[in-house]
């Protein structure tokens, strides 16, 4: 037995015991409760109920049929006492013969039918400690795999239909993604000829670009069931049950192979292993039990794992060794007509008008994943449908973008002169400031209607897509990012918490020159990853200073830039927030005729 399988086993029994813990202690508490009960119950005993109802105290003797005691309600007192007795008719009999009949004749003897809901809580109790350890046992029996047919994690075994057609855009990772298929359909091929096919494939790529539809096509295209998980399920399962859960997952795979197994946001659990804190160390253990899976395949298995995560740097590199995830398929955001594949995939089971254009959306849509694409034409389903349009129209696909982009249009949102001045300003001050930097994108549509959570919004023309954006552009981006604040500080003499977004997205963007991209003159191209003190600690203690004061240094350079260029066109600025004021919306072309 290794290393990890000790710790895993290790950590199976601290559950165990903590498990039965928690059951002996409620168990205790049961028994403790019922005694007590069952004291309350035997209060009175049968000379004393004898002594009272001679002595006239008694008003009422209440029996349930069925029952095992007798309530006796007293003259005087609130006071309520039980007597305990074999049967009801057994105490009607002993009690006749013993007390005066004059007594008894005043006293109210009421037969009760049972309680269904008393009956039934008492009944639940006493049978709590049985129902507990029935859990018990069934809790144990899965963690030790025994629960053979038992689900015994999330991720169920399914055939997915579907197929490769289904993924639009994507070509080459299809092609590089078709000899996995191949192979999973003829293993022996493969074999005989002694090629070896990875075992483990990493998929990198933003959420919903697609990761999870391709894996589930070449599991159609194979005709192989899919197995998924997602790495997050175990951020905050109990020691030593995320290890066991993979083990398990394995294991079905082993029994169902061929077949694939996804591993959704692996970073989750295969994260760089850092310190030994709690979670940590469970997230080890998880890891460790992947990496042991991953090295304990025959080569008579045809199963292939797929993993897909955003953050590939942040993986632990011990997966990433060959044998286990040793091969990676970057996923990125479609390109335009990737963008165009998508949305006449995901048109197909909608009614649109004869002039729809799914090429000019496309090109509207610049950096949208898969998964947004097909969230605007379904947003323009809906927004047709609530029109009561026929067929989903341009102008519905056009609002539809606005909702997926910026947010719902806030129409009943009441909003204050001033707020709607500060507004018309702000949104002013980043057109104009874009229309004067060289790398701007053109200005499509400025609106002071509230959407989301945005008071208002400057919608940019998208440009055709680029891989590579350069120093220049970052640094002008930041430039209109600030123009927003610097209008309602020129303009208004006064600055609002309306700027929050711009400034946090600015920073960001800041962060990653010096940081990512090595754009910072001072520092110079050096990765430093701040999520990672380690990388930090190799610069010395004054580089957390320098990236702090170059950060700063970009910023206001920017808010300097924004300012004087709408210094310089202060004339414009009034007017178009004038405009804004009385109209709300500013179209692209109205926009331009401000500056002829
Ligand atoms: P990821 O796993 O990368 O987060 P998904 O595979 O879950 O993304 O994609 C979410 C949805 O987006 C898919 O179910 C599909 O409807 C749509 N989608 C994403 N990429 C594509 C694509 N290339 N072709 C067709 N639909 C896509
Ligand atoms: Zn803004």
């Amino acid at each position: 037995m290794d290393n990890n399988q000790k710790k895993q086993k290790r950590g199976k029994f601290i559950v165990l015991g903590v498990f039965i813990a928690i059951i002996l202690f409620v168990a205790l508490i049961g028994v403790i409760v019922y005694n007590k009960n069952k004291q309350e119950e035997q209060q009175l005993a049968y000379t004393e109920l004898i002594k009272d109802i001679n002595a006239g105290k008694v008003e009422k003797l209440e029996m349930t049929s069925g029952s095992q005691s007798v309530k006796v309600k007293y003259k005087n007192k609130d006071e309520e006492k039980k007597v305990l007795v074999p049967s009801v008719q057994a105490f009607v009999e002993l009690v006749q013969g013993k007390v005066d009949t004059s007594s008894i004749e005043n006293i109210d003897l009421k037969q009760k039918e049972p309680s269904v809901i008393t009956s039934f809580s008492k009944n639940f109790i006493s049978l709590l400690p049985t129902i507990l350890m029935v859990v018990l046992i069934i809790m144990i029996y899965q963690m030790q795999g025994l629960g053979e047919k038992g689900k015994v994690y999330d991720g169920a075994e399914n055939d997915t239909n579907v197929k490769f057609d289904d993924v639009a855009g994507l070509e080459e990772e299809k092609h590089e993604l078709i000899e996995v298929v191949n192979f999973l359909k003829e293993p022996k091929k493969f074999e005989e000829m002694g090629a070896k096919i990875p075992r483990g494939i990493l998929l990198c790529g933003k959420p919903g670009t697609g990761k999870t539809l391709i894996a589930k096509a070449i599991a159609g295209e194979a005709g192989v069931p899919f197995i998924p998980m997602s790495g997050s399920e175990f951020i905050e399962m109990f020691a030593g049950l995320g290890a066991s859960r993979v083990r398990k997952l394995f294991e079905k795979a082993k029994k169902i192979a061929p077949c694939i197994i996804f591993i959704d946001e692996i970073d989750a659990i295969g994260s760089r292993r850092t310190s030994n804190s709690g979670a940590e160390s469970e997230n080890n253990q998880t890891l460790n039990q992947l990496l042991v899976e991953m090295d304990g395949f025959e080569s008579n298995e045809t199963i292939i794992v797929l993993a897909a995560t955003n953050r590939p740097e942040m993986l632990d590199k011990a997966l990433l060794r060959p044998g286990r995830f040793d091969r990676q398929i970057v996923i990125s955001a479609p390109d335009l007509k990737g963008r165009e594949a998508i949305l006449k995939i995901h048109a197909k089971d909608k009614k649109f008008e004869d002039d729809i254009d799914l090429k000019s959306i496309a090109e509207d849509t610049a950096g949208f994943t898969g998964a947004e694409l097909s969230n605007v034409l379904n947003e323009a389903a809906i927004i047709a449908t609530i029109k009561k349009h026929s067929k989903i129209s341009n102008i519905d696909l056009e609002e539809a973008i606005k909702k997926v982009t910026v947010g719902l249009e806030k129409t009943s949102r009441v909003i204050s002169d001033k707020d709607k001045r500060l507004t018309a300003y702000h949104e002013a001050g980043h057109a104009i400031v874009s229309k004067f930097l060289a790398t701007s994108m053109d200005v499509k549509e400025v609106s002071i209607i509230p959407r989301g959570v945005a008071g208002g919004y400057t919608m940019y023309k998208t440009n055709e897509d680029k891989f590579y954006v350069s120093k220049t552009e970052m640094k002008e981006k930041l430039v209109a990012l600030l123009g927003g604040r610097a209008a309602e500080k020129i303009a208004l003499d006064e600055i609002s918490t309306g700027a929050s977004n711009d400034i946090e997205v600015a920073t960001q963007v800041a962060r990653d020159m010096v940081t990512v991209y090595g754009m910072s003159d001072e520092i110079g191209p050096i990765s430093l990853r701040t999520d990672d003190p380690m990388e930090l600690q190799l610069f010395g203690k004054d580089i957390e200073d320098s990236i702090g004061n170059e950060i700063k240094k970009l910023i206001d350079e920017a808010y300097i830039i924004a300012q004087k260029i709408l210094v310089e066109n202060i004339q414009i600025l009034h007017e178009v927030a004038n405009v804004l004021l009385q109209k709300e919306v500013i179209s692209a072309e109205e926009f331009e005729e401000f500056f002829k």
